[in-house]
This record gives structure tokens, sequence and C-alpha cells, in this order.
């Protein structure tokens, strides 16, 4: 088991990025303690099955007592070190009162906790189950509720009880809320920061320890189990699809895994289901002046409130083109009706084009554009399909391409003729290949699977033909990706139909 402290302190501006350690605008930091010798979770209190997220706003007030956890008791083990009982008043609104006229700030904590976990089957709830097992979290109180006497920089937010093993029944977390009101201004922010604590918290008591950075260096802010909020803050923290580095306020190595895909560790959890959040939204606004003319770029808008992660453009039906989603920036996060343009690809043929935008977040939840039509070149677009690209044809004056016939192994001009989305090979000839795994070739015929040259994780290998096939091509003794471009410079090789 572990401690976790949620600690945050006043914003300060952040500093530019670097690849050791994102600023953090909160200036706080997280404390931790390892596993207590001899503590051990009873295996049949890890769950992973269907829960319950009880929100206590703690009415008339609350008091918890020290022992092992127990929510439907109201007994925890992760409490301060003083040795209870603890106690708690109600939830207070921003302004400190409690009762009734905390009820809008209240509901509207507990609308946000709700939405982001709908993409799991945990049922957030503001009313004790009648029965358990649940999680529960105390919304409400102060470092001395929870008799918490270490020494943090900052503010403590939150508490809550980490298992690697998974999720932890009837665990019971603290999100201080009268905490929150003497650091964060005004009610939005207190709601929203509420919310985020709380998100959190859970997180920790169902198995999630804290995300540093993703794979591709940013920021993990948009993630609740982040401590930045100074990169970026969005209005709500999703758990997101991502593989992630972990620690607080530095880069530490992960304690439960090499890496941390918070969303795909809920969803193995708990199970997915659909979402209170929409999809994407897209529009494509603008391409080439005159208006109906295909320019350099065509612009348009995204959005989405759980973030775009790709935008692609796509002509006539096909993707062209996929970029990432816009930055989130500041407690704005991503905006919400981001401007993107993206670069026409060069070279294309003289072809009407129906343009869309396709929008997709991190679930790879979608959503396609309405369509702009424009022409390149004379009125009517293309007229035979001789005056297409490779593997297209003309329709209605648009160069079209025709979907996709050639298995691996079976020779191509371009990736659209691949089922496998993949060509490769030389200047003048190539087959239709995959990725694949040198520890665990699966690929399919007399193709093996052979690292490209540069290229040393072997689970990004290519499935083509042995490199000593022919006799004549082994130029050396590793099996680059330019051996094979050199052996495929023999058409003989070259499969028309794979075994
Ligand atoms: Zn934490």
């Amino acid at each position: 088991m572990r401690f976790s402290l949620l600690v945050l302190a006043l914003l300060t501006s952040p500093a530019a990025a670097d690849t050791q350690q994102h600023p953090m605008g909160n200036g706080g930091y997280c404390g931790t303690q390892d596993p207590e010798p001899g503590v051990v979770y009873d295996p049949a209190r890890v769950r992973a099955a269907p829960t319950t997220l009880f929100l206590n706003r703690c009415p008339g007030g609350c008091t918890i007592t020290k022992g092992r956890h127990d929510a439907p008791n109201n007994v925890s083990n992760n409490t301060g070190t003083g040795p209870g009982p603890f106690t708690f008043q109600e939830f207070p609104n921003y302004e400190g009162m409690r009762g009734a006229a905390a009820d809008q700030e209240w509901n509207e904590i507990v609308a946000c906790v709700r939405s982001i976990y709908s993409y799991y089957n945990v049922n957030v709830v503001d009313t004790r189950p009648a029965s358990g097992p649940y999680h529960m979290s105390i919304v409400s109180g102060t470092n001395d509720s929870i008799q918490f006497q270490g020494q943090v920089m900052g503010q403590l937010l939150g508490l809550s009880a980490l298992s690697c093993a998974g999720p932890l029944d009837n665990v019971v977390s603290f999100a201080l809320a009268d905490n929150h009101r003497s650091i964060f201004r005004g009610a939005p922010r207190y709601v929203k920061e509420m919310c985020n604590t709380i998100v959190h918290e859970a997180g920790h008591a169902f198995g999630l320890e804290h995300q540093f950075e993703f794979d591709d260096g940013k920021s993990a802010c948009p993630d609740p189990m982040s401590y930045d909020i100074g990169i970026c803050n969005p209005p709500k923290h999703f758990f997101r699809n991502k593989s992630a580095k972990c620690g607080g306020v530095s880069l530490m190595p992960c304690s439960c895994a090499m890496r941390q895909n918070s969303h795909s560790k809920l969803d193995a959890a708990f199970g997915s289901k659909t979402s209170e959040i929409a999809n994407p939204t897209a529009a494509v606004t603008f391409s080439g002046s005159p208006p109906g003319t295909l320019g350099a770029v065509v612009a348009g808008t995204a959005g989405s409130e759980r973030g775009v992660e790709t935008l692609s453009l796509i002509m006539n039906g096909h993707v062209y083109v996929t970029q990432g989603g816009a930055p989130y920036v500041g407690e704005l996060g991503q905006d919400l009706n981001a401007q993107y343009t993206v670069a026409v690809p060069p070279g294309l043929p003289d072809s009407i084009y129906d343009l869309q935008f396709r929008a997709c977040d991190d679930l790879e939840n979608c959503t396609d554009s309405a369509i702009l039509t424009v022409t390149k070149g004379p009125a009517g677009g293309c007229t035979s399909t001789e005056a297409c690209d490779t593997a297209q044809e003309c329709l209605d004056g648009r160069c079209t391409f025709l979907p996709p016939t050639a298995e691996v192994g079976e020779e191509c001009e371009v990736n659209e003729q691949c089922l496998s989305g993949v060509c490769r090979g030389s200047d003048t000839t190539k087959i239709c290949t995959e990725q694949c795994n040198t520890e665990d070739d699966q690929c399919p015929g007399d193709l093996a699977c052979q690292l490209p040259a540069n290229e040393t994780d072997p689970a990004n290998g290519v499935c083509f033909f042995p490199q000593d096939e022919g006799g004549c091509c082994s130029t050396n003794d590793t099996p680059p990706w330019g051996a094979f471009v050199l052996a495929l410079g023999l058409a003989g090789l070259i499969r028309r139909r794979r075994a």
C-alpha cells in the first residue's frame, strides 16, 4: 500500500519545459510512502468488477475512525498520522456556506466527476449505497480533519491509497474541500479543482499512480493523474489512452509497470461503456481562392471536450494527411473551436475534390466534417482515369482511389493498393507488407520478419523475403532495410501471389 499526498500550492508562472522536468504550475509535490512491511491486501478485496464511487458530502458532518479500510463503516487507514477519530464538517461551497446553499456547486462537482468516469463501468453516486463494496470519497475537510502532521510544501489537497494490484474495495479517499477554498479563487475554479482532486484520488484507489509525461515528451497535464497544472489545466482532465512515464513533480520510474496508460488500466479493471462526452466536431471552412478552387492548404476548425488527438484531411474519401491535435495551453486546455490548417500534398492530379476533416479523440471516437467541394484545374475535374494517379479511377470528375485488393506479398506501386496499407521496396519493385515482431515471426507465406536498417525494436520488423532469397543479394551480414531494397531490384524475387 502506498500513501499518496496531493499537494498543490499557489500558481506560479510556468517556465519552458525541458526533457527532464516539466515545470509544475502548482509549485507543490507529492509525498509517497512505500508499502508498509507486512501489509498485504486480501486478494478478495482487489476487485476488477463494476463498482460504485460514492461522493460523500458529509451531511451534518461525519466521522472516520482509523483502521483497516471499510468505507461502509467509515474506517480508513490512509488518514494522517494522528490516532483519530477524524471529523469533517459538511461540504462547503466556495463562499464557505454549507447545506442547501452549497447544492449548486456540489451538483456541478458530482456531474463533473461522473462525466469523467462515464467511460467506464464506475457508478458515481452521492448517496450512500445500501451495501458495499464501494469506494468512498470524503469531499470536505482540512489537514486538521485528517490529523495530518507531515511537512508539506504548499497545500495538501487530497489523500488516497494505491495498490498496483488494481482497484481496492472499500477504500476511503479524501478531497479536502476547505483546503481548496483557501487557494483556488472563485467558485468556477473551486468546482473545477475539486472535481480534479476527487477524480485523481479515486484514480489512486483504482490502481493508478502519478503520470509525468507522455512518451512523446509532452506533459501529461490533460490527465487527472498528472500534477502539472502549469503547462495546462483543462476544464476537465480525462484519463488518456496514451502511454505515459510516471512521476509527480519530476520524472520517476513507474512503480507498477514500465509505463502507465491510465485509460487502458481503468478499461481493463472496470470495462468501458458509452460516455457522456460527445464526439469531436469538425468543419472545413476554406481552401483556395477564388472560392471553389483547391489551394495550397485546407483550413477549418475542430474541437472536443475530451480533446482532439488527431486531425486528418480527407479528399474524395481518402485520408491524405494526419496531424496532431491543437496543443493544450493554460486554463483553457485545448480550444474547443481550434483552427487547423493542413497543407495539401503536392502534385495532385486535376480533379474535383470533396474535402473533409476527420477529428478523432484519443479513444478514436471520430467525426467527419461536412464536405467542401473544390476543383483543381479545369471545371468539371478529371475526364479520364489515365489523368489520375496510380490506383485511382476518374469518377464523376473526381480522381478516386479504388478499394485496396493486394495482400501482403503481392506486388504494388502505392500504399493505397494494399489491404495492409503498406507498400515497400525499391523505386522499381515493391510488395505489400506489414509490421511484425522479429521475436514472434508470424509473416504469411514465405516472407520473414526482418528489421529495417537503423531499427532496433523487434516489434518494428517488416514482413519481407528472406535476405538470402535468390542467393545473390546478401551484400553484408546484417539484414537491414537497404539490403532488401537491393534484393528487390531483381524482379524475379517478387511473388505475384504468395504461397
Ligand atoms: Zn496523487
